[in-house]
């Protein structure tokens, strides 16, 4: 069986306001894989607020983390959101979300249904 989703490394799911937030552990961990401190960190990535912080986007709506060609700059310390994606309690709860997530990222193998999806997501993690 071909694997149901293969990232293509396009980007696009960096693109808008997709719920991708770090925690005080998180944006510590990012910040050391940069060689930042945590308050540069924050300072030139996350929104201000108080934790968990959302990552702020750049002038053309992507993650500021988003590198250009499209990976990400803290890719080993990503927040949970991206490192899930897409095996996302709201896909694997709704075909409706699981559709509209496969219209818009190229990584899901072409014809894959909601079911094999789900079974495919009971291993993920
Ligand atoms: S949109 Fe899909 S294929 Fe493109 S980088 Fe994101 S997860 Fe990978
Ligand atoms: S943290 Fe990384 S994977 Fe997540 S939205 Fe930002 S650039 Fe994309």
């Amino acid at each position: 069986m071909p694997k149901v989703f293969q990232c293509r490394r396009c980007g696009a799911c960096c693109l808008g306001r997709g719920g991708a937030r770090l925690d005080e552990a998180g944006a510590r961990a990012a910040a050391a894989l940069l060689n930042l401190d945590e308050a540069a960190f924050r300072r030139l990535y996350l929104e201000p607020g108080t934790p968990p912080w959302d990552i702020g986007q750049d002038q053309a709506g992507y993650c500021r983390l988003r590198q250009a060609g499209g990976l990400c700059r803290i890719h080993r310390q990503k927040p949970r959101t991206c490192r899930l994606w897409p095996f996302l309690p709201q896909l694997l709860a709704r075909e409706s979300a699981f559709l509209s997530a496969k219209a818009a990222c190229p990584g899901f193998r072409a014809g894959v249904t909601w079911a094999e999806f789900k079974a495919a997501g009971e291993f993920a993690d």
